[in-house]
C-alpha cells in the first residue's frame, strides 16, 4: 500500500464514521464507534508505514560500514559505534555521535 493509498483509505473511513456517529448520537453506541475508529486508523496507518519503507539503512563514513535495519526491533550499529539504524519497514530510527559523519541510504516511496 503506498502513501496515496492508505490516504484514500483514511479519507474514506473518516467520512463513513463520522456519517455513522452523527446517526447514532452521543451515547455508549457512539463512545463503541470512536474505538473501532481508532483502531481501524491505527491499522491503516501501521500497513501504510511498513510498505513506505523500502529500507532502512546508513553508511557510516568513519569507518565505512553500511549498516541496515530489518524489521522493527532490529537495531544495528556499525563497527566503530558511530552510527546505528533502527525501526525496520516500520520507522526511520537513527543514533548518530557525528552528524556530518554519516549518510542516509534508505529508500522511501515518495
Ligand atoms: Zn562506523
Amino acid at each position: 500500500m503506498t502513501k496515496t493509498t492508505a490516504f484514500a483509505k483514511l479519507y474514506n473511513m473518516v467520512l463513513r464514521y463520522k456519517e455513522e456517529y452523527e446517526r447514532l448520537g452521543p451515547g455508549s453506541a457512539a463512545t463503541d464507534l470512536i474505538e473501532d475508529f481508532f483502531d481501524e486508523a491505527l491499522g491503516v496507518c501501521e500497513e501504510a508505514a511498513q510498505y513506505t519503507i523500502i529500507r532502512n539503512s546508513a553508511m557510516c563514513l568513519k569507518c565505512n560500514e553500511h549498516i541496515e535495519s530489518i524489521h522493527r526491533h532490529d537495531f544495528v550499529v556499525c563497527k566503530c559505534g558511530n552510527i546505528g539504524v533502527d525501526g525496520g519497514k516500520d520507522y526511520l530510527r537513527r543514533m548518530v555521535e557525528d552528524d556530518s559523519k554519516y549518510k542516509d541510504t534508505s529508500i522511501t516511496y515518495e
